[in-house]
């Protein structure tokens, strides 16, 4: 089916944006001559070897680039199956995936003169690195956070200030990441001339699912060439969490057309998918429909009013998931699953005790698939997971979630 589209899975979107049925561009007028602009710049951008340069020399010199691809030879006995590695994108500065792409879009920005950067952001990793990437290039940064979240998430929002960042708290709807995503869209209407708006995911209007999927497409560059040199050959499986789908897309993309990589997305099924909506995967427990600015999985109701979702993750807490990733379900190319909080909090134990390394709760989703599935596999299998953040940011929920009483030194 794949084939009828494109004459390969890398070719997409259209010129319209749009992912077979997904993706395209659902904006005001207003919007549209800001959204063509961004995309005729981000062509041309594309082909500009000093973009690449630049990005290239921020990505070694700031992020700290490549990310080591480490076995884990521990977790790999302690499994009895398949090998597993882990691509360490958690040790790149601020702690996740998130900055590879937000570089990307700043040096667009200065490149269109816009000086005034606004973002949104849920728990706070994507603030973090828009404010760090605008504090870097004393740029004007605004970030828009729900209420509920700046609640839960007190010290992401402490180092965006200390970073030189506005935060401002949003009140419509339930205060979470999608109303923040709405008010940043109004606030780039209003505020056209100066204004680049930094989406942190593979949503939003095309160009931005295309384009932040080209910016964290390094993910998957570099495992292909560290795999080569390690193993002399591609990995069998990949794996990553899905929250809106940027760091699985970024490790996913430079594979598609590997046809015998088998590619597996990890939603968070919360309390599980059979829950009343107590979980996010959108694939499994959604259906489609057009939200910020395209259409594709989410979780919504009989009417369809978006529902929220739940997850012990605030960073998988998206009641959408971008629109490739939509596609790539539909004719089957990847495969989505979805893992419990109970699962994802087992496996962010198990990587602590037998790998050294404390994950984020995104990608301990990730992990808890990686457990299932490595045993039933033989030892020469090659599963490759996308170890995409660090859980410093996390072990006070996973304290309250064991029951484990911290002193937080308040
Ligand atoms: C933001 C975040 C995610 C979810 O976003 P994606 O676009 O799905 O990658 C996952 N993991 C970490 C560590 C994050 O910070």
């Amino acid at each position: 089916m794949a084939d009828d589209l494109f004459n390969s899975f890398m070719m997409g979107p259209d010129e319209q944006g749009r992912f077979g049925n997904f993706g395209g561009r659902f904006v005001s007028e207003t919007l549209m001559p800001l959204i063509l602009d961004l995309e005729a710049q981000y062509k041309y951008a594309k082909t500009d070897d000093s973009f690449w340069d630049e990005m290239k020399d921020l990505w070694e010199n700031y992020v700290g680039r490549p990310s080591p691809l480490y076995y884990a030879d521990r977790l790999t006995k302690h499994l009895g199956g398949a090998k597993v590695y882990l691509k360490r994108d958690e040790l790149n500065h601020t702690g996740a995936h998130k900055i590879n792409n937000v570089l990307g879009q700043i040096i667009l920005a200065r490149r269109m003169g816009k000086n005034r950067i606004i973002a949104e952001t849920g728990a706070g990793q994507h603030g973090v690195a828009t404010a760090t990437v605008c504090a870097k290039f004393g740029l004007q940064c605004i970030v828009y956070m729900g209420v509920h979240d700046v609640e839960r998430q007190a010290p992401n929002v402490f180092r965006m200030k200390l970073l030189g960042a506005e935060v401002i708290p949003v009140t419509s709807g339930r205060g979470t990441l999608k109303d923040a995503m709405n008010d940043a869209l109004r606030d780039w209407v209003t505020n056209v001339h100066d204004t680049f708006y930094c989406i942190g995911t593979v949503a939003g209007p095309h160009p931005y699912p295309a384009m932040v999927r080209d910016f964290q497409a390094i993910i998957g560059q570099e495992t292909k060439s560290q795999m080569l040199e390690k193993e002399g050959r591609l990995p069998d499986t990949l794996i990553a969490a899905i929250g809106g789908g940027s760091n699985a897309m970024g490790l996913f993309f430079p594979f598609l057309d590997d046809k015998d990589v088998n590619i597996i997305g990890v939603e968070a099924g919360g309390k599980g998918v059979n829950s009343k909506m107590e979980h996010c995967a959108s694939l499994t427990g959604g259906r489609p429909g057009v939200l910020h600015g395209n259409r594709t999985y989410l979780l919504q109701d009989d009417d369809g009013q978006i529902l929220e979702g739940s997850s012990i993750s605030a960073g998988l807490d998206y009641p959408g998931i971008g629109p490739e990733h939509a596609w790539l379900h539909e004719i089957g190319r990847a495969k989505y699953v979805s893992i419990t909080d109970v699962e994802a909090l087992e496996a962010f134990q198990l990587s602590c005790e037998l790998e050294g390394i404390i994950p984020a709760l995104e990608p301990s989703h990730a992990l808890a698939h990686v457990m299932k599935i490595a045993p039933t596999l033989p030892t020469e299998h090659l599963i490759c997971m996308n170890m995409c953040g660090r859980g410093d940011k996390d072990i006070f929920t996973v304290a309250a979630a064991l029951g484990v009483e911290v002193n937080t030194g308040a």
